[in-house]
């Protein structure tokens, strides 16, 4: 699926990050970078020691407290199809605080980083919708608006990578107004 009228491809898939051949993979993580679960754990499983190994560099240089929430960083995709990780920290979900904004940030700072790095295509998971609670509905509608917003050449397909047929029917009523 792609939203027309736009430079930047706006694509939606479902399957599983870990096997996306694009430019760059973004990683779910958590603060301290050091692998968790979920879209975490599997690109540390398939991306292998040279990411882990990439985010202890990090940590033991710019990094010492953890990626802030909203923030991005790059490493090494190790053994993965892409060829580099983003890391990004989405919010966890609070129902008495709008933390729209750093959700939204978590979008904007990893497509900054992408095109730092060069990248032509960027492959998103839905982030903060697993284990950090955020409703799919609302998730999808401020990742689909930030990227909306956020890309621009060089880059030519911003994909989202959705794991289940819920998910991609939250993503394509957002970026389509159906589903
Ligand atoms: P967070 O901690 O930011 O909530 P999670 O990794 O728990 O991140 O989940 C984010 C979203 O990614 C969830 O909707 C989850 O179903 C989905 N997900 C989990 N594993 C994968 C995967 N391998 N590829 C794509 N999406 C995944």
């Amino acid at each position: 699926m792609t939203a027309p009228g736009s430079t930047v491809r706006i694509t939606l898939v479902r399957g599983d990050i870990t096997e996306q051949d694009v430019d760059v993979v973004v990683n779910a993580a958590n603060s301290s970078l050091l692998g968790g679960g979920g879209v975490d754990g599997a690109i540390h499983r398939r991306g292998g020691p040279a990411v882990l190994a990439d985010c202890r560099r990090l940590r033991a240089s710019h990094y010492g407290k953890g990626l802030p929430t909203g923030r991005a960083v790059a490493t090494t995709a190790g053994n993965l199809p892409a060829r580099h990780v983003v890391h990004t920290v989405g919010p966890v979900y609070r129902r008495e605080a709008d933390q729209s904004d750093l959700l939204a940030s978590c979008y904007r700072e990893s497509l900054r980083v992408a095109v730092e790095l060069g990248a032509r295509t960027v492959a998103f998971p839905a982030i903060s919708t697993g284990v950090y609670g955020w409703p799919m509905d609302d998730g999808a509608r401020i990742a689909v608006t930030a990227c909306r917003e956020a890309a621009g050449p060089p880059l030519t397909e911003v994909r989202f990578v959705l794991f289940d047929r819920q998910a991609y029917e939250h993503f394509a009523r957002a970026l389509h107004g159906t589903g």
